[in-house]
């Protein structure tokens, strides 16, 4: 197998997975729960999003959140956004990471905005500009490049034919989003493959949700073919607006399990992870879809 010796792991629950809770946690429940992540080792951490927070309750004090967090170097903290506003707020509260986000299903992107994909991504030219003048790094994800549930299959081409429009518009760092967890594994690998190959320039990550249970597999398949950056939440929380009865991202007390039972670094400290979980749970108030959480890691089974 050619597997990476370490991953880089983005904890995409405060964002991906709260956004999707009948409660809506405090910003002290919040603060605590982003420290607790940058204790546990993390170096990537979404934080929320600047969205309309009619649109999305969960995530209305993220400005807030950031004013309150302290800047670490080393750890990149960052927020999605659809459009200037979102910049805007970027700009006010000190964020300096934010990431874009567009459907690669043409039909769900006409109907929803009445344009392309690859226009949306073109209209984000004065998004970048505007974030570069005010030192703010900006990423792209292209979500539901696997399958979406519009046409079913996405061809190669319309994936390639965003990325294009993104790094015209100076974006380099790419996410590929299973929001909808279509993805199977051998698919995974060829169109990893395929974008590897045509854009070596690009930074990739990767982002599954374990809708139908094949989120490992398809990690493993993307670590195949060369990718190292996977993002996961906090208890396996997430949702899919999309898919009803979805559930969530994949879990990242699994997923750093895994890294760790097999001997690839992820920096990450499972035990802390795992209590950090814990404590996800029980603000959110249900249980979760978190192997670990439930089993607890195979170390634990050994006799001693
Ligand atoms: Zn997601």
């Amino acid at each position: 197998m050619h597997l990476p010796s370490k991953v880089t792991i983005c904890e995409v629950g405060l964002r991906d997975g709260l956004q999707n809770e009948a409660r809506i946690l405090q910003t002290s429940e919040k603060l605590e729960l982003a420290n607790g992540l940058i204790a546990a080792g993390f170096k990537v951490i979404e934080i929320g999003s600047f969205m309309s927070p009619k649109a999305v309750p969960q995530m209305a004090d993220t400005d807030k959140l950031f004013s309150l967090l302290h800047q670490i170097d080393g750890v990149e903290l960052r927020a999605l956004i659809a459009n200037k506003k979102g910049i805007e707020r970027a700009i006010n509260c000190k964020c300096r990471k934010v990431k874009l986000n567009v459907s690669a299903s043409r039909r769900h992107n006409l109907a929803n905005l009445n344009r392309t994909p690859e226009e949306s991504v073109a209209g984000f030219g004065e998004i970048v500009s505007l974030a570069v003048q005010h030192g703010i790094e900006v990423s792209g994800s292209i979500s539901m490049p696997f399958g979406s549930p519009w046409e079913g299959n996405i061809p190669l081409e319309s994936v390639q034919a965003i990325v294009e429009a993104y790094l015209e518009v100076g974006i380099t760092e790419i996410s590929l989003s299973d929001a909808s967890g279509m993805a199977v594994p051998n698919k995974v690998y060829s169109v990893c493959s395929s974008m590897k190959e045509s854009y070596p320039q690009v930074k990739w990550w990767l982002h599954f949700h374990n809708t139908r249970g094949m989120a490992m597999a398809n990690i493993l398949a993307a670590m195949q073919a060369g990718i190292t950056r996977f993002d996961s939440s906090f208890g396996g929380l997430g949702g899919c607006p999309f898919v009803p009865g979805a559930t969530g991202n994949v879990s990242s007390e699994d997923l750093v399990h895994m890294m760790d039972e097999m001997g690839i670094r992820t920096g990450i400290d499972i035990v802390r992870l795992i209590e950090l979980a814990r404590k996800v749970r029980h603000m959110v108030g249900h249980d979760t879809d978190s192997y670990i959480l439930k089993a607890g890691r195979s170390k634990d089974l050994i006799r001693k």
